[in-house]
Formats: C-alpha cells, structure tokens, sequence
C-alpha cells in the first residue's frame, strides 16, 4: 500500500521483450493506473507509447466471459470434459502425433510449463510450439551451434558501457523502445559512443545513427563474414581466447570466400564499418527480426556470433552479442522448452539422458525421442489431416503465419480446434469448435523473462471478468480429465514456478546453463514478493554474464565457430514480381491488435495499413502518394495505401504486419508471404517475399 492506504502491485509490461517493471493501481471502477517501476532493472520508471497506454486497453467490452462450443455458451465442466476427451479419442484412435498445441510467447513461464509437461511427457508427443518461432528460433538455433546452449551472453547494461552499438535488422526505436531510450541516454552521455544501423530500410533508429549501412536484403552474412576477414587481416582477433574456440579456420575460409560487395553497399560504408569495429574494443552488436526471420537466419547469427568469438568480445562489460526478443515472454518459452525442438530448461529432446531426466522428474508414461513439428510443418500436418485435435493458446496463426490463407483453411477443416483466448473477436478464434475464455494481462499471476535472462512477475489486480480463467488452471484441468491426476494437482502458480526450478537444478547437474535451483523451495510469499533477477539463481550463483571465462555448454567445452556462406533470400524478385516485401511492427501497435487497438492515440499513430515505396518506383508506376495500391505475390494480394518515401530503396517495399480480418480484411500481409523456413531453425522468411505493385 502507498502512503494514502491504497493498494498497488507491481508488474510487467505485457508487449515486447525489454520487459519494462510498471506499478499497477486498481481506480476503483473497474481500470487501474499504470506507470514505470522506478527500480525495475530493464526501464528504471521508463515506459515507451504501448507501456504507457496500457491502462487504456483493459477495459472489457469484446472479453470473452464463457466457455463456447459451437458458439453456444457453455459451463466449464461441459466444455473441459469434451476438450478431454476429444483429445485422448483422437490419440487412443491415431496415435500422440495426432494432436498438437500451438501456443504464445503471451504466455507465462508457469501456464507454458503445464502445457510443456501435458505435452511431452504425458501425452508423449513433442507437438508443442510457439509463435516465438516466427520471432526468435534464428538465435535459439545460432545460439545453440556456437555457444552447445541457447544462452544470451551479455545484459542491458552492457549498451550503457559499449564503445560501438550495431543494431542489426532491429527497428529498436520502435520496437524495443525502451531500450532505444537506453542507448540514447547513454550516447548523450557519452558522446564518443557510436551507433551503426544495420538495415534495408531507413528506420526511426537511424534518427541516432553515426552510421546507417542500408544492405540488400539477405546479405547479412557477406557484412559479417567481410567483417571477420578484416579482424583477421588487421590483426584484430584475440588469439587467447580462440583456444577455446573450435571451428576458427572452417569459419575464415568460408568467410573469406564471401565479398562484403555483395551487400551493395558503398565500399568506403562497408571500411569505414570494418574500422569501427576494429577501433573499439567494446562493441554490442543487437540483432532482431531481421536477421532472424530468414531462410538464412540461424547463418546470420552465427556469422555475427563468429566476429565477437574471435576477438573475444563477448560476456564481458560493454561487449557481446544481444539478441532482442519480440515478445514479453519468448525467453521465458525457449527456457520452459515450448519450442518443438526442445525439453524444459534448455535440456535437448535428441539427448537420451536428458529425456531421460525429465522422464524421471515427472514421473511420466511417455516421452517422444525426436522433436516435434515446427509452426509451419504444424499447421501443414493440420491441412494434411495429420494433425486431427490442435489447441491454440493466445495467439491468432490466421493473421500471423505465413501463407495464411492456407493456414486459415487448414484450421478450418481441422476435426477438432480448441482455441483459448481473452476475446471470441479474432480471425483464429472464429474457426474454434472450442473457445475457453482466458484471464489476461492484470488478471493473472506468473512469471516471464526478458531479453537480458532477467525473470520478473506479472501480478493481478484486478479479477478476471465472467468465467474467465487462469491457463495454468484450464491446461491442469484437461490433463486430469485425461488421466494425469497426480502430476497435474496443481493449486497456484508458484506451486508450478517451485517445480519448475527444482527441475531446472536437475538440467545444471546435466551441465546446462539455465538453473533457477536456488528458488525450488521458495514458499509462497517469496514468490509473491519474488524481485525481478537475472538467472542463474542458484545456492552460489545469481545472474552475471556468460562465456567471458572461455567456458561453452559444449561436449567439449569450447565455443564453436560456424562456417557460414551468404545465401539469397529463396524467393527471387523476376519481371512480373519485382518488389522485395519488407515487414514489421509499427510504433505503437502490437501483434493483430487484440489489445492496442483499444487506445483511441495508440491508434492515432499510424492509423490504418499502408506501404511504403520509393519515390522513383512511384513515379516509374504512376502512383500518388496516398492512393491505394494493389500488392500481389504469387501467392494472394493485398490492398493498401501508398506511402512514398526514400526511407525503403528503389525496387524494395515495406508493409507493416497488424491488420487482420477484423480491422482490414483487404491488408493481411501475410497472404503475401510463402512458407519458406530457415532450414535449420524452421523460423519463416517474414521479410522477403517478392511482389507486383500497381494502382487499385
Ligand atoms: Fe512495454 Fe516494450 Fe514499451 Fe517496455 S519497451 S513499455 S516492455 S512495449
């Protein structure tokens, strides 16, 4: 309570994965108040346009507040019995592979935890994933191959003392903006810091730049493998530090077979970016969508991976690659393993002993020995008729996978779809046999982690309306209407959290990098009063950096070094489609708009769908600024209005990815955007699709 007697909790921002602390203060008629946490390490009292707009978006008018089935309005018990026994029908009848989730990096650690374990362990299925695949499984895959785990090395403190910042594929001004604020506070204050942006497109990052490097898209890898030969020819690489590394040679004879001219860019940029690099000691290089979302993308993390481990400029201060995650709890997923290709706490699903563990910890009857299906080999099982029971769980694939008209139909005729969300108003959940209406953002109690491994609570203050429930709880309650009673007794959330690390100390015993042991007998004021830290949390170890020491999750110990080649987006721009579709977030929107559509001036930014498109492509097709355009791929079209600007290059556009069937059926991007995947990964190509444009 503050000095006036009036109660307030202090929670997490629901969006991005900064992972901003917010004080929530319940008005007394139904709304709260919502300002910056003054002592949250990620924003100390910051907050950017979504975080501070927040309060305006709880409001309850389109809430879903009972079970449906078949749009009718139905009790809990009618609804979880039937999803129960659909699900074990369909398995006894077709075997575990037959069902599958699809769940959110809107999810808390705690809900994914149930979700993980009901999957994997009792189910015996590994067709779990996230829509964090659309957005992170480019690091998780990078990180893995270079580091034996899927570690984020460095903190957030590290922008404040680096020398050099390069953000790569990261619009951070407007996508983390928080973060953004961070850098420009620090480069206020320490003029000689320097920023260089990496990216296809003029972005509002660029507004601090000391350098933009506007490459062709998909040519990353030339930048970074240019890079590395240029440490090595310059005599810059840490020759200490690459006895712990394996891989050094394979990786500069790749990089050397690569020319950095491919990226289009000046060469004088290109040196000039060469000699930064060389001439500060503590560079942060900060990547994003896009360098993820990429037929190549676990390529261009490592070859960014491959120039901080050869100079060892990595886990120290002010130095080390950062990975920007998009969602306020994509960390939190990749940790809990609610990825397809992982087990709970970074342990690996191919690993016999691993699985073993977990098998033993959970006491569970099934465990699959191979990963499961990735979100768009998921959703192409459902259209195959393989996958014949699915859940979705706050996320609208509708809207936000690729190819999504063939994702849509695929939802459609699946036999039976269970789609748990706070609203009965999005594109997915209009496919459901099942809707479950889902507490939200306010009304639940967890945990999620933030781009820099620091894990903080999401608290409630106000009470979820209707029948509302938590995930945790609705995820609980069909696993023991299947006939998992005993591992799913659960009764609140840090009952979950407490199993979770004692879990998480068995993958530390494995050797693994995420250990949180040190809460698995935290009671239950300790997780109510639980401060936002930086894991690992054991008995003798609580946050820091990583790898600084030469030490790697590795077999051997020894951090690894990619050789990694340049490779062109898959799609190839051709007479008839001569665009290249560049696509992202805007300001002060977020995902499908579920819940920022809600503020009447988080809408007022940038109010409705548009491209934006070079001046002289423009005027070469006859196109006013502002007229409505025809987009077409080879796979759907788009209607959209006119954005002229030399912010994108000739021959490329750029789209932003909200509007749904809901808000503006005509400027769903995505069925634009083929089904291409990154090979290893499986992350889709979001950002290079090729495309026609003519006036509508
Ligand atoms: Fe929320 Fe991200 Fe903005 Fe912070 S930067 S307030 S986490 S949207």
């Amino acid at each position: 309570k503050d000095g006036a007697g009036i109660f307030e909790k202090r929670s997490t921002c629901p969006y991005c994965g900064v992972g901003c602390g917010v004080v929530l203060r319940p008005d007394g008629s139904g709304g709260i108040d919502v300002r910056g946490d003054q002592v949250h390490p990620a924003n100390f009292g910051r907050l950017c346009s979504k975080g501070s707009a927040l309060a305006e978006t709880v409001w309850l008018h389109d809430r879903l507040l009972s079970p449906r089935v078949n749009g009718d309005e139905t009790d809990w018990d009618s609804a979880l019995s039937l999803v129960a026994q659909k699900f074990s029908d369909t398995i006894a009848q077709h075997g575990p592979d037959s069902v599958a989730f699809y769940v959110s990096g809107q999810l808390l650690t705690e809900d994914y935890y149930v979700a993980n374990k009901l999957m994997k362990g009792f189910i015996g299925s590994a067709n779990i994933d996230t829509n964090s695949r659309l957005c992170m499984a480019s690091s998780v895959a990078g990180h893995k191959r270079a580091f034996g785990t899927d570690t984020v090395p460095g903190t957030y403190e590290d922008l404040e003392e680096a020398d050099l910042i390069v953000l790569v594929g990261s619009n951070m001004a407007w996508c983390h903006p928080v973060l953004y604020q961070r850098v420009l506070a620090a480069k206020k204050a320490r003029p000689g810091l320097k920023v260089v942006v990496v990216d296809p497109r003029r972005t509002a990052s660029c507004d601090a730049a000391d350098l933009h490097l506007p490459l062709k898209p998909g040519t990353d890898v030339a930048l970074f493998n240019g890079l590395l030969t240029a440490l090595y020819e310059g005599g810059a690489l840490d020759a200490a530090y690459l006895r712990n590394i394996a891989g050094f040679d394979e990786a500069l004879h790749a990089a050397m077979a690569d020319d950095p001219a491919a990226t289009g860019l000046e060469a004088s940029d290109i040196r000039k970016f060469y000699r930064m690099w060389m001439g500060k000691e503590k560079v942060v290089t900060v990547y994003s969508q896009g360098v993820n979302q990429s037929s190549s993308g676990s390529d261009k993390v490592n070859s960014i991976l491959n120039c901080h481990l050869a100079t060892g400029r990595i886990g120290k201060p002010g130095m080390g690659p950062l990975s920007v995650t998009g969602q306020p709890n994509a960390m939190g997923g990749r940790e809990v393993g609610g990825l397809a290709n992982m087990l709970a706490c970074h342990l690996d699903i191919e690993n016999a002993d691993h699985r073993q563990a977990v098998r033993d910890f959970w006491d569970a009857p099934h465990m699959p020995t191979a990963a499961g299906l990735k979100a768009v080999d998921m959703f192409r099982a459902v259209g195959e008729g393989k996958i014949k029971a699915l859940w979705i769980i706050h996320t609208n694939p509708a809207v936000s996978m690729p190819d999504v008209d063939a994702v849509r139909a695929a939802i459609k005729g699946c036999d039976f779809t269970v789609v748990s969300d706070i609203t009965a108003n999005t594109d997915t959940a209009r496919l459901a046999d099942v809707l479950l209406p889902a507490s939200a953002w306010a009304e639940k109690d967890g945990t999620v982690t933030n781009s820099d491994r620091t894990i903080s609570r999401q608290r409630s203050v106000l009470p979820a309306p209707g029948q509302a429930r938590a995930d945790w709880a609705i995820l609980a309650d069909v696993a023991r209407r299947m006939g998992f009673e005993a591992a799913f007794d659960y009764e609140s959330p840090a009952e979950i959290f407490r199993e979770y690390a004692a879990l998480s100390g068995v993958a530390g015993m494995l050797g693994k990098d995420f250990d949180i042991s040190g809460w698995s007998d935290l009671d239950d004021h300790g997780y109510e009063a639980l401060e936002p830290t930086r894991w690992p949390v054991t008995k003798t170890r609580q946050g820091g950096r990583f790898f600084a020491d030469g030490r790697f999750f590795t077999p051997d110990g020894k951090g690894r070094m990619l050789a990694v080649r340049m490779r062109e987006p898959v799609a190839r721009t051709a007479p008839r489609f001569p665009f290249r579709l560049n696509t992202g977030r805007i300001r002060d929107q977020w995902h499908t708009m579920t819940r920022t559509a809600k503020s009447p001036r988080l809408s007022a930014h940038l109010a409705e769908p548009f491209l934006e498109v070079n001046p002289e492509d423009a005027q070469t097709l006859g196109i006013q600024p502002a007229a409505l355009v025809r987009v077409t791929s080879p796979i759907g079209s788009c209607i959209l209005r006119a954005l002229i600007t030399d912010a994108v290059r000739p021959g490329q556009v750029f789209a932003p990815i909200h509007w749904t069937g809901e808000t503006a059926p005509s400027a769903r991007i995505d069925v634009l955007v083929p089904s291409v995947v990154d090979p290893v990964s499986g992350q889709p190509e979001s950002k290079a699709a090729v495309v026609a444009v003519a006036e509508f």
